[in-house]
């Protein structure tokens, strides 16, 4: 099924603008990307073209592809990364939302142009769901502390992913959570982790996640919509 993407992200920002108007935020403070793991390169730039400066990817022949596409717009990976592939993308992609693990922080760091630093987020699994990657709520001030032996690595925030739920609103106390945790490593002042960034809500529930903090949120069926390859 073809989508309008101009047409979704008029619509999408309209609902953003209304969700930070219901929590007294400012519009600004919200990023949207784009996840445009089930769309081609060409959807992927008409995104771009509506407006959208942030494209996200969660497998690494899906962000260099479209690496190549999409000009000056931000490259997020929000995917599991394999240590391994590391070198591929790291010197690719503005930014990693799925750090878990020092092993990937070391690899990561090996691999980043000398000199540089790459933002990341810590990917923590709020739910406890055995399906979603990240680290235990408790596992992440520990963990962040010890990142600091890799100076590439900047830790900008923290992303989860929400279970699915038919009413989003029972997914408020993951994004709250998330809040409450991102609030006490900030107040940390770390220098190699500010942690002033929120990256959670999906398609399916991002209204919640805005009036609950997200200043990422990344949007896939509902701005670019899905399509068959
Ligand atoms: C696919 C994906 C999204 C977007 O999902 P939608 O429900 O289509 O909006 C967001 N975050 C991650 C990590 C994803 O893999």
């Amino acid at each position: 099924m073809s989508v309008n993407v101009a047409e979704n992200v008029a619509n999408i920002k309209m609902r953003v603008r209304q969700a930070c108007e219901r929590s007294g935020r400012a519009i600004d403070d919200v990023r949207i990307i784009a996840v445009t793991k089930y769309v081609s390169v060409a959807t992927a730039k008409q995104a771009v073209e509506a407006g959208i400066a942030d494209i996200g990817e969660n497998r690494i022949e899906g962000a260099l592809e479209k690496a190549a596409a999409i000009g000056q717009a931000r490259l997020h990976f929000v995917g599991s990364l394999q240590s391994r592939k590391v070198k591929n993308i790291v010197n690719v992609v503005s930014c990693i939302h799925s750090l878990d693990r020092l092993s990937l922080a070391k690899e990561i760091d090996k691999r980043l142009e000398p000199g540089k630093t790459i933002d990341c987020f810590v990917q923590v699994n709020v739910s406890g769901e055995q399906s979603k990657n990240g680290l235990s709520p408790d596992e992440v001030r520990p963990f962040i502390n010890e990142l600091a032996a890799y100076p590439a690595v900047r830790v900008i925030g923290l992303m989860t992913m929400a279970p699915f739920e038919q009413d989003a609103e029972r997914t408020r106390p993951i994004f709250s959570k998330l809040r409450e945790l991102r609030d006490q490593i900030k107040a940390d002042k770390l220098s190699s982790a500010p942690c002033t960034e929120l990256s959670m809500g999906m398609s399916n529930d991002f209204e919640v996640a805005i009036e609950e903090g997200a200043t990422f949120i990344r949007l896939g069926t509902s701005l670019v919509g899905k399509e068959e390859s």
